[in-house]
């Protein structure tokens, strides 16, 4: 899928209320990552050195844009109840872009 669009409310399941209500939708973005290593991946870092391709004369080493091959990606939606507040995550497939949409 290139693109998916998505209304700006929708009808899900709440579990706090146990009904269908209509909710605002909200593109989560995603968490910073921790800089530095603790102290067993350190380790782990260390005992794995000597292993795995480095490149050699027919092969190229395995990098990191390589193990990230994908081009598209999942996105974190998160639609609030509007009567008790209670967030609820919904899934979508995959897609290139997405776009929030005014549901009239
Ligand atoms: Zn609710």
């Amino acid at each position: 899928m290139i693109m998916a669009r998505i209304p700006d409310k929708i009808k899900v399941y709440c579990r706090k209320c146990q009904t269908h209500t209509e909710g605002k939708v909200k593109q989560e973005k995603g968490g910073r990552r921790s800089g530095g290593l603790n102290w067993s991946h350190r380790r782990q870092k260390h005992r794995r050195r000597g292993h795995g391709n480095l490149g050699r004369y027919s092969k190229r080493p395995v990098t990191q844009t390589k193990m990230a091959s994908k081009t598209s990606k999942k996105i974190d939606l998160r639609v609030t109840c509007p009567e008790c507040g209670k967030i609820a995550v919904i899934n979508r497939p995959r897609a290139k872009r997405y776009e929030v949409f005014r549901k009239i």
